[in-house]
């Protein structure tokens, strides 16, 4: 089982090697009845790089030697082997204790390895609770979950637990059934407010999607979102939002009302469909908006992701009379190199930065300083997730304008939005009139 030169293809000896690994572990298991094993799967990070940039010898050279390593660990008590070019598996009685050791081992083992580059293994662990299970089948749950730690730096090992089974079924359950939801109207948005710090006045408001699922109730956005995200579904469900923001803008300008700007998020993976900036023309002519009531969140993350592809369509957007709000502001690590490279027309400061900046003096002190830094580029600053009075103080004396948050309001349905803003023109119109008396 040890490699020989990596080949694009799986080579007869590989799936030979896995098979072995299968049987071996079979029987392993079955005849050891009286034991616990556990099954792990060791990946090798970018384990390409090394083939790319020190040639494949020499990635050739580290998977022999990862090898031997394992077998050396793990032939007295389980069974090992090799089920792909840069992918080990080995088999051993279960405790977290022997799970850590081996862990522990293999990183030691990687460390000392001559090379000038860090080679990062990643393990996923199966603890066999099914013994009549095929080994292959453990093999994936293994893989399933060191897939929930890949490119995570803290954590090296993770454990196929009842909780993720649990979690990729829920996974399972909303990709089976988007496609008719969508169909069938169930995603609709709710409104939270945007208001002006100084008056309370309403100024505008954001949408956010809801899925009202006929038996589950109200689904938050944060259970769908990332798995739209990761199979790509999200380009749709974005643009049936903006849609409907569109329509409901285009009734209220119909029913001879006067619209405030409504903000749609646009996710990020959007950012990579060729055709994002078309789709948001497209939409504003359909409905004959002024670009300027649809304005447009874009996450500061992806700004880190990718930069240049992030400033060539702002700038197109901005053309064209969108407003660009950079959300999540202060989340990420590259704020401050963002501001310096892309023109936007908000800044929206995140809900976390916020919260924790509240919590300390030097907290406090960077963001008061960021807020200052917004205006001497002419740039509104809007905080969120703006919860108590002590924040609404705080921003006061910050300089910061406006606010979005429980202090002011949840997201509501459209008609209790409605009726807020109804108000909302009230209560200034009569402040105006006082200040006329
Ligand atoms: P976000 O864009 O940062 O939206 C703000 C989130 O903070 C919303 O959560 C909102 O309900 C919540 N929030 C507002 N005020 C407060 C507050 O005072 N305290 C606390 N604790 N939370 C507050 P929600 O609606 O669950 O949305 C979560 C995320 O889902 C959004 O974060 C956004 O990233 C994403 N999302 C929502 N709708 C869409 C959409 O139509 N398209 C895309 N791509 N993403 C969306
Ligand atoms: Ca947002
Ligand atoms: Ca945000």
């Amino acid at each position: 089982w040890l490699p020989t030169t990596p080949q694009p293809r799986r080579s007869f000896s590989e799936l030979m090697a896995s098979r072995s690994f299968y049987e071996k572990t079979h029987d392993l298991i079955m005849n050891n009845f009286d034991t616990q094993y556990v099954v792990g799967r060791i990946d090798i990070e970018k384990f390409k790089i090394v083939n790319d940039v020190f040639g494949a010898e020499e990635g050739d050279l580290l998977l022999k030697y990862l090898a031997t390593k394992i077998k050396h660990y793990v032939q007295d008590f389980g069974t090992y082997g090799r089920l792909d070019a840069d992918i080990f598996a080995v088999c051993f009685p279960w405790s977290l204790n022997n799970v850590e050791r081996f862990v522990n081992y293999m990183q030691t083992q990687v460390k000392e390895y001559p090379l000038e580059f860090d080679v990062i293994p990643c393990f996923g662990f199966y603890i066999v609770d099914v013994v009549t299970l095929p080994v292959d089948i453990m093999c994936d749950r293994a893989n399933l979950a060191l897939r929930t730690i890949k490119g995570n730096y803290v954590k090296s090992y993770a454990i196929y637990d009842d909780r993720l089974r649990r979690s990729l079924i829920e996974e399972q359950s909303i990709v089976s059934q988007m496609n008719s939801a969508l169909e069938s109207g169930q995603f609709e948005f709710y409104l939270q407010p945007k208001c002006s710090i100084d008056t309370g006045n309403i100024v505008g408001a954001e949408a956010l999607v809801r899925w009202r699922h006929p038996m589950k109730g109200l689904i938050s956005p944060g259970k769908f979102i990332p798995v739209f995200e990761k199979n790509g579904f999200i380009l749709k469900l974005d643009v049936y939002i903006w849609e409907s923001v569109c329509k409901l803008l285009r009734q209220w300008i119909d029913e001879g009302r006067q619209p405030m700007p409504i903000s749609v998020n646009v996710s990020r993976i959007n950012l990579y469909n060729p055709k994002l900036c078309d789709i948001l023309i497209g939409l504003v002519e359909k409905y004959q908006l002024e670009p300027y009531l649809l304005e447009l969140e874009l996450t500061e993350s992806a700004y880190t992701e990718n930069e240049k592809l992030l400033v060539s369509i702002i700038e197109r957007l901005r053309g064209y009379g969108f407003r660009i709000l950079m959300d999540d502001f202060g989340s990420g690590y590259s704020s401050l190199n963002m501001l310096k490279d892309v023109a936007i027309d908000v800044l929206k400061i995140d809900l976390n930065f916020l919260r924790n900046s509240a919590q300390s003096e030097r907290g406090q002190k960077i963001l008061q300083a960021t807020i200052r830094m917004a205006q001497s580029l002419d740039l509104p600053v809007i905080a969120e997730g703006v919860e108590t009075r002590e924040h609404v103080d705080f921003l006061l004396r910050s300089g910061c304008m406006f606010a979005q948050g429980y202090c002011y309001s949840k997201p509501v349905p459209i008609e209790e939005y409605e009726r807020k803003v109804s108000e909302s023109q009230i209560k200034s119109s009569k402040a105006k009139k006082q200040e006329q008396l």
